[in-house]
This record gives C-alpha cells, sequence and structure tokens, in this order.
C-alpha cells in the first residue's frame, strides 16, 4: 500500500466494479442521445459567484458544502456542486439559445463535489449523469424528462423506486404563499437556525426531516392552495403527460428541493432500499435562473440522476448488469509464436471482438493461469510446431475441448463462435 489513500468522503473505482458505473452512465444518457439532447462538457470549477447566485446562497450547498478556492491570479473559484448553473452558463455563453430553435436540449455526465457529511450513499465527490431543456415553456417538455429518467432506470432493471412530483408555483403566485408560510412558520417554537432559514427561505423548512420539526408542521399552508390558474393548468398537464405513457408517480406537496432555482414542476426519484440517502435523482423546472446569471428569460427544466445512488439501488435490488466481457478470447503463445498471435489479436480486436494475450514471456502454465483469470470464453494456444503447421490450437475454456483451427481462419471462425 502506499502512503496516500484516497481523501475522505471519496472512493475509488476499480476493475471489475467499475464497470458497474460506465454501464449505468450509459444507460442513463442512452433515452437521451434518442431524444435530441447534445452532449455538453464543462470544466471542474467555475466562478464560486455562479453557484451563489444560481443555486442560492441560502443553500446548504452555496453556505457549507462547496469547496472553495483563491487561485494564484486572484480568482474565486469553485469545484462544481451541481451541473446545472454550469451548463446555462456554458449555453449562454455559445450563444446557442440564439443559435438555433429553442429549447436547446444538452446532456452531461461527470464529477461533482461537495463537502458533506460522508456516509453510505453520500459522498464529496460523486456522479452524476444530467440533461437540461433550456428555453421552453412546455409541459411536454417537463414530462419528457420525467418519462426519459424512467425509462432509463427500467432500461438498468430498477423496479423499486418512486418518482415524487410537486410544482412549486412561479413569480406570480410563491411569494403570496411564502408570506403565508412565512407568517405559520413565525408562531412556532423552531432554534435559531431554522428561524433564519425561514426568513430566507421558508419553503426549505418543509424539507426539514426531524421530527420535532414536522410535528409543528401539521396544519402549515400548502403551496397546493395557493397554485396560480397558470400554475395549476401548467402542472395538470404534466401530470396528465405522464400518466398517458404509463408512468407513475406520487404527488408530494412538500417536495421542495435544496436548491433556490427551482419553480413549478419539481420531481424526484427515490430508491425504497437506500436507507436515508433514498434520493437517486431529481430535477425541476428553473423558469428564472438565466436571468439569475445575467442571461435573458429562458425558461428551462433538468434533471440529474446520481451514478453511485443509482449502483448502490441496483446492488439493493439485486439486480446483475448484463456487462460485455472484458476479454472473449486470450492469446497463449509458446516458443516464437508470439509475433504470429500477436498480430491475430490485434486482428481481432480491429473486428470487434475484446483479446487479450499473455505478457512477460510465461511459460504455458502461467499463461494459461492469465487465459482463465481473464475470464475469456476462448483461448488460442500455439508453439513453433503449431505455426510450422499454419494452424493455432482453439480451446474451448468452458468444455476444455480443443483443435486445431488454421492462422488463416482464426478470426472469422471465432467471430462466428462468439
Ligand atoms: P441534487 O443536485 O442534490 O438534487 O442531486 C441529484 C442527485 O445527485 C441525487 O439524487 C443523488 O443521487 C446525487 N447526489 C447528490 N449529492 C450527492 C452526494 N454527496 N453523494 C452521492 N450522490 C449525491
Amino acid at each position: 500500500m502506499s502512503t496516500f489513500k484516497a481523501p475522505k468522503g471519496t472512493y475509488d473505482l476499480i476493475p471489475p466494479y467499475s464497470a458497474k458505473y460506465l454501464a449505468v452512465r450509459d444507460a442513463i444518457s442512452g433515452p437521451l442521445r434518442l431524444s435530441g439532447y447534445g452532449y455538453v462538457e464543462t470544466p471542474g470549477f467555475e466562478d464560486v459567484d455562479l453557484f451563489a447566485r444560481g443555486v442560492g446562497e441560502s443553500t446548504d450547498i452555496v453556505t457549507k458544502e462547496m469547496y472553495t478556492l483563491t487561485t494564484k491570479g486572484g480568482a474565486n473559484l469553485a469545484l462544481r456542486p451541481e451541473g446545472t448553473a454550469s451548463v446555462l452558463r456554458a449555453a449562454l455563453e455559445a450563444n446557442l439559445h440564439k443559435a438555433g430553435g429553442l429549447p436547446v436540449k444538452l446532456w452531461y455526465s461527470g464529477s461533482y463535489y461537495r463537502y458533506e457529511r460522508p456516509q453510505k450513499g453520500r459522498y464529496r465527490h460523486f456522479s452524476q449523469v444530467g440533461a437540461e431543456a433550456i428555453g421552453a415553456e412546455d409541459p411536454a417538455l417537463d414530462a419528457e424528462l420525467i418519462i426519459l429518467a424512467d425509462q432509463a432506470y427500467r432500461s438498468l432493471g430498477l423496479r423499486n423506486f418512486r418518482i415524487l412530483l410537486n410544482s412549486l408555483g412561479d413569480k406570480e403566485c410563491r411569494p403570496v404563499y411564502r408570506e403565508a408560510l412565512q407568517g405559520f412558520l413565525r408562531g412556532l417554537d423552531l432554534d435559531e437556525e431554522t428561524v433564519r432559514r425561514a426568513e430566507i427561505n421558508p419553503l426549505r423548512v418543509l424539507d426539514d426531516k426531524r421530527a420535532e420539526v414536522q410535528k409543528q408542521l401539521v396544519g402549515a399552508p400548502m403551496l397546493r392552495d395557493y397554485l396560480c390558474d397558470a400554475c395549476k393548468a401548467y402542472h395538470e398537464e404534466v401530470r396528465a403527460l405522464i400518466t398517458a405513457a404509463g408512468v407513475a408517480f406520487e404527488d408530494d406537496e412538500k417536495l421542495v428541493r435544496g436548491l433556490d432555482y427551482y419553480t413549478r414542476t419539481t420531481f424526484e426519484f427515490v430508491h425504497d432500499g437506500l436507507g436515508s440517502q433514498s434520493a437517486v435523482g431529481g430535477g425541476g423546472r428553473y423558469d428564472g435562473l438565466s436571468e439569475m446569471i445575467g442571461g435573458p428569460a429562458l425558461p428551462s427544466v433538468g434533471w440529474a440522476l446520481g451514478v453511485d445512488r443509482t449502483v448502490l439501488a441496483l446492488e439493493a435490488e439485486g439486480v446483475e448488469l448484463d456487462i460485455p466481457p472484458t476479454t472473449s478470447v486470450f492469446a497463449v503463445a509458446l516458443g516464437e509464436a508470439k509475433p504470429v498471435l500477436f498480430g491475430l489479436v490485434t486482428e481481432l480486436r480491429q473486428a470487434g471482438v475484446a483479446a487479450d494475450i499473455s505478457y512477460g514471456g510465461k511459460g504455458l502454465k502461467g499463461a494459461m493461469k492469465d487465459a482463465n483469470r481473464s475470464g475469456a470464453r476462448f483461448a488460442i494456444v500455439a508453439g513453433d510446431r503449431d505455426l510450422a503447421e499454419g494452424v493455432v490450437q482453439l480451446k474451448d475454456m468452458e468444455s476444455g475441448e480443443q483443435g486445431p483451427v488454421a492462422v488463416a481462419d482464426v478470426v472469422e471462425v471465432l467471430r462466428t463462435k462468439l
């Protein structure tokens, strides 16, 4: 072992386990790639104010969880704690919203950083795949994203997840509700920090998981009763479209989520096998965010699904992913056969067959051990005598059967067998 360890709250992805992460990223991005979303990649760090303004000065993410740094040049940067603000910043900077029709649909995949108290399912470095549809106010777009996430989870074989849905209202009706809620919260017996939160972002108090707070929230005014007609109609349409697609969801009027930029549709995907960190993904509409970061009005909607927690959810459900073998054919070269088998392995790879060869000048026993360890379905073994006859020995690693195949035919024979 080296002197160093992965920093607290982080972990390394090591083969073969790491293959699950690739499979999950593929499964989540697959439906997006079939639905008009283009791939976007942004830097791992941004101007700290992008998140302060975008995510919200009062959120835990900004006040407690950001990794911030000052560069030698004096710039204040933060490792990105989430994807939406960066992706919107990139879209605005590249003028994508002016380039063609709206919405601009983008998807991304990457690392995110939050200085949180580590526990199972909650890390300081984690990965997400996300999608953003920028510049259109259309219930069908909200529904599309929810349906695509559902499709992604189902394609992985996940079943025990639930979709929670709510509307947070818009700039017309939310302020009225906010005031009513604040009035109610002021009458409660809350600790100092919660009182402060009630003043800055009262909706977040609804999300407080503590029993002593929840007990007092009985009878709190509910946003549902304050939604304006436009928000109500919008939400009903989203619900109808998701229902028509056969996607089940639960109305959850307490769902507020931890970021300030959400308006109208908000949703979360929760998995019941994960304990306290049960949210595997979430998102919603953020109609005001573009203006908050200096852009034009661009009503938008998006989500981010956590890769780490999706992997944990798969394990909780006992789902085995269908991961393609890293090696289907393993070559064991004896005597002077190495260059010929090396050439065959290269050809197999070019033909799309996962192939590997024993390295390090091992003898038959050591090289066959490598072949076994590789999990290959077939081994091709050859020594000087085989080559003199223009053949290699093809060994079926499951049945143990072995027989000669002409060197010129090896690639074709293996391609048909696999
Ligand atoms: P959020 O931006 O907080 O809604 O996060 C979206 C998704 O990212 C969550 O549902 C989680 O799956 C994942 N996620 C957020 N924070 C963490 C974390 N600290 N560790 C692991 N996954 C996380």
